[in-house]
């Protein structure tokens, strides 16, 4: 990291529109940024590489224990009735704001309290916002910090941090009184830029599984460091990071492996992925395209560019997602929904105007085929994506919210 003092006059410079009230300077960083689901898709797809089965949409039940000892798991996939048992006496429980459920065993008294908290965000037309780097704000009203960056041609406002009193069962949805949070900010230090609801084009929210000592303190002080119990080959891990996932991951193996870990685990010094000779950047494709696909996709690149057509799904937005990336990850990457496409596969849903509703024919074209659904199917998915966008990813009802 590089921090360095920005004078006013500077700060207006990095952060057009800026308010110049008050303003005494800014601190410039470089950081690192990344996207939360290819990161986790590049990594199952090289542990796949690796001999790793991985399945989704299939939920683990119950640890089963053999004399106190860990001696599997019962799993059950959503399309079959009947649970599964597999034989293991190792199980790493890595289940975020849920871990709770399956920590709990009677031979052990260390459980660790994981504390859910919300934090959701505003995703705008990146003209009503125009940030043309990340921008972290202290909101006016707490002191927290919160940012405004670009993201796929939208601008991301966000985010909060608040106990989520939802069932963990449902997706989480931002509150009325966050919306109005998120766009106080906006409002009060971007002033040339009014923003307003019907400026939004998507929410997103999630929850953060925070490990507390339960003393109560506000959200914002909770540690936000990883925690890791064992118990008798249940190793379970909570908090902290995604910049630490490698960090807590060995950490995770070494604890249920013991000895045997420094024969498994790949040295420290060598990158989490693995390199490859990847082919020549097709003409038609940006250099800036080129690196996030190279990070994207990986050894798995010259197949990608094989799989479809290289043109962009969006030409006319900042978006550079290619209609070569959806006939991929319908192909190779489990997507068993229309949802896992649009707002986790990819992020079309939530970078364009009513979740893309216009494009999704165009998308059909492409991709019923390669997901073998009937039309019947489609149609059904495609009522269930819009479903799930309306409760999840859009804005909450402002008459009957519940503000938290
Ligand atoms: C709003 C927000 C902002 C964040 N900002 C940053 C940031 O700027 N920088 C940073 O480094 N980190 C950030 N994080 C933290 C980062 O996202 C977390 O480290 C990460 O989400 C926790 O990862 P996880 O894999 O432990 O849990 P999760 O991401 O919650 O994953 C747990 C998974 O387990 C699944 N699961 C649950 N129960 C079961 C079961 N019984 N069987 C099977 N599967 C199950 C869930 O469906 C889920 O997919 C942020 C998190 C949030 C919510």
């Amino acid at each position: 990291r590089s921090r360095h003092f920005l004078t006013p006059a500077e700060s207006m410079l990095w952060v057009p529109g800026l308010t110049g009230e008050k303003l005494a300077g800014a601190s410039g960083f470089t950081d690192a940024v990344t996207d939360d689901s290819r990161l986790v898709l590049r990594l199952i797809a090289e542990a796949r590489r690796d001999g790793a089965m991985c399945l989704n949409y299939t939920q683990a039940d119950e640890i089963k224990r053999s004399n106190g000892d860990v001696s599997g798991l019962l799993i059950q996939a959503e399309e079959n009735d009947t649970p599964i048992e597999v034989l293991a006496p190792l199980v790493i429980n890595a289940t975020g704001a849920w871990a709770d459920r399956l920590q709990s065993s009677k031979t052990s008294e260390d459980t660790m309290h994981i504390r859910p908290l919300r934090g959701s965000h505003l995703v705008l037309p990146w003209s009503s916002l125009p940030v043309s780097c990340s921008v972290s704000l202290f909101h006016p009203e707490d002191g927290r910090p919160v940012f405004a960056f670009p993201w796929l041609g939208t601008t991301v406002l966000g985010t909060t941090d608040i106990d989520h009193e939802g069932s963990l069962d449902q997706e989480p949805v931002i509150s009325e009184s966050e919306t109005a949070y998120l766009l106080e900010i906006a409002s009060r230090l971007f002033p040339g830029s009014p923003i307003t609801r019907n400026d939004i084009l998507s929410t997103w929210a999630g929850v953060r599984p925070v490990v507390t000592d339960g003393t109560g303190k506000a959200p914002s002080k909770e540690n936000r460091e990883h925690a890791l119990r064992v118990d008798r080959g249940l190793v379970s891990i909570a908090g902290g990071k995604l910049t630490t996932f490698r960090v807590i991951a060995r950490e995770a193996l070494v604890e249920g492996l013991g000895e045997a870990a420094s024969e498994v685990l790949r040295p420290e010094s060598k990158p989490v992925f693995q390199g490859t000779d990847h082919p020549s950047r097709p003409a038609t494709i940006s250099h800036q395209c080129w690196q996030r696909l190279q990070g994207f996709y990986g050894p798995e690149l010259d197949q990608l560019l094989a799989s479809g057509p290289l043109e962009p799904v969006t030409p006319n937005r900042a978006s550079d997602l290619l209609w070569a990336e959806l006939c991929w990850a319908c192909r190779r990457e489990d997507v068993q929904h229309l949802d896992d496409l649009l707002l986790r596969r990819t992020r079309l849903g939530m970078v364009l105007p009513n979740a893309g509703e216009a494009l999704l024919p165009e998308i059909r074209n492409h991709c019923q085929p390669l997901l073998g659904w009937a039309d019947q199917r489609w149609e059904e998915e495609q009522a269930r994506y819009l479903s799930i966008y309306h409760n999840a990813y859009s804005l909450p009802p402002q008459e009957t919210s519940n503000a938290s």
